[in-house]
């Protein structure tokens, strides 16, 4: 039997109507021949009011108990579709992560997997049933503890699933009707993807684009699980929603394929630092320690300035904003402690970053003047840049954040079908 992953995040399980909306989804899939592995996510709201009851009682939560209350929002909604699956005359069984077994670390909260045995599964279906509908976000620990992946690890699961079971797509039914060359809600103009290649999809799930779990995608890239992203509310077909492919799927190759946003972006400088070996090391590994996600960071040229006797040069990096504070901390500490030393630290907490992406920036030079020349058509000033293969970031004043993404998908032509 062909066999099919098919996702339902938070708002397409909100209540018993929707589970309903959903379950038909998955008895067409069935009636057309397939096996179905439905995993689902907590309906909507239900994951948050469990994490504040968690923080609420415990501010300084033992993790494991953590895992134990904030899993529990999937539990019922896979019951209630396997109950809603059975109403409708389509044999299915429900399943929690530790009866599975989905084998996870035991990082809780943060929990990765190591083994989805295919075992009893595999048992039930020959069994006759069509559909074995997963409790998303969670796993068993080498322990025997309930873990959770992280928040929107469900699509994680799914893809896990899909790698597992060799399925021949993950589909991720959401709220959002595919994957879009930017956030609809900045420019009108934002048109829906038909495809986007794995790598692109990273960058822009990394980016901020929030519509899958960054780990989802690596994970599909790895194990080259063709993933589709669609809405519960509409009526879909085979050709509905973006496919998240390998490029070599991808005919139509444009230079750029979308442009992402992160609103809530710092730029952090350490001004004059030795300009020693050594001394990036020295900064930013206190900062990973202290668990500072830093993104762009940019190095000045060295030079023996006035008053001191050696090389001297100026650091800058990015972080979210929210990450200030334990940034200014981990630094100080290590100035402290004779580990670094610097004149001054400079914190601009009103920046955003902007970012186009796209796998033709391989192979197609200018992609970088066309980007900075829309930009200073608009007047909008460059903080730091920062580039990779198929990705160029700018940090710039957050009040232009909008205007920028609207003059990059103007200038790069992303309303036009590839
Ligand atoms: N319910 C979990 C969350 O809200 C997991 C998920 O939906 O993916 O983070
Ligand atoms: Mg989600």
């Amino acid at each position: 039997m062909p066999l099919l992953v098919m996702k339902f995040g938070g708002t397409s399980v909100a209540d018993l109507s929707r589970i309903r909306n959903a379950a038909a989804k998955v008895r067409a899939e069935v009636a057309r021949g397939y096996d179905v592995i439905v995993i689902v996510s907590a309906m909507s709201g239900k994951t948050n009011e469990l994490v504040g009851w968690v923080n609420e009682t415990s501010p300084l939560y033992d993790a494991r108990e953590y895992d134990a209350v904030v899993s529990s929002g999937e539990n019922v909604t896979a019951g209630l579709m396997a109950l809603t699956l059975q109403e409708m005359d389509v044999p299915a069984r429900s399943w929690q992560g530790w009866q599975g077994p989905i084998q996870t670390t035991s990082a809780h909260g943060a929990a990765r997997f190591m083994d989805i045995p295919r075992t009893n599964l595999d048992a039930k279906f020959a069994e006759g049933f069509k559909v074995a509908v997963i409790a998303g976000f969670q796993g068993v620990s080498p322990e025997g503890r309930i873990t959770t992946l992280g928040r929107g690890g469900s699509d994680t699961t799914a893809v896990a699933f899909a790698a597992a079971f060799d399925a021949e797509r993950c589909d991720i039914y959401t709220d959002v009707d595919g994957i879009y060359t930017t956030d609809p809600r900045i420019t009108s103009k934002a048109r829906r993807l038909g495809k986007i290649s794995f790598e692109e999809m990273l960058e822009l799930a990394s980016l901020g684009a929030k519509v899958l779990q960054t780990r989802s995608v690596e994970l599909a890239m790895r194990y080259k699980v063709r993933l589709r992203v669609l809405s519960s509310f509409d009526e879909t077909d085979e050709t509905s929603g973006t496919l998240v492919c390998d490029e070599d799927e991808i005919m139509e190759s444009r230079v750029v394929s979308g442009v992402a946003y992160s609103r809530e972006e710092a730029k952090l400088t350490l001004v004059t630092v030795e300009d020693r070996p050594g001394i990036a090391a020295a900064i930013f590994g206190p900062l990973a320690e202290a668990g500072v996600n830093v993104d762009m960071i940019v190095q000045n040229i060295s030079e023996a300035a006035l008053g001191h006797d050696r090389p001297v040069t100026d650091m800058t990096f990015s972080c979210p904003v929210d990450q200030v504070a334990r940034a200014r901390r981990a630094l100080e500490a290590a100035r402290e402690a004779g580990q670094i030393r610097y004149e001054a630290l400079a914190v601009d907490e009103d920046t955003a970053k902007v970012s186009v992406v796209g796998i033709g920036m391989r192979s197609h030079a200018g992609v970088a003047a066309r980007m900075f020349t829309a930009l200073a058509d608009e007047g909008v000033n460059i903080k730091v840049i920062a580039t990779s293969e198929i990705k160029i970031s700018v940090l710039i004043d957050r009040k232009y954040m909008e205007l920028a993404v609207q003059a990059l998908h103007d200038a790069f032509e992303l309303d036009k079908a590839g």
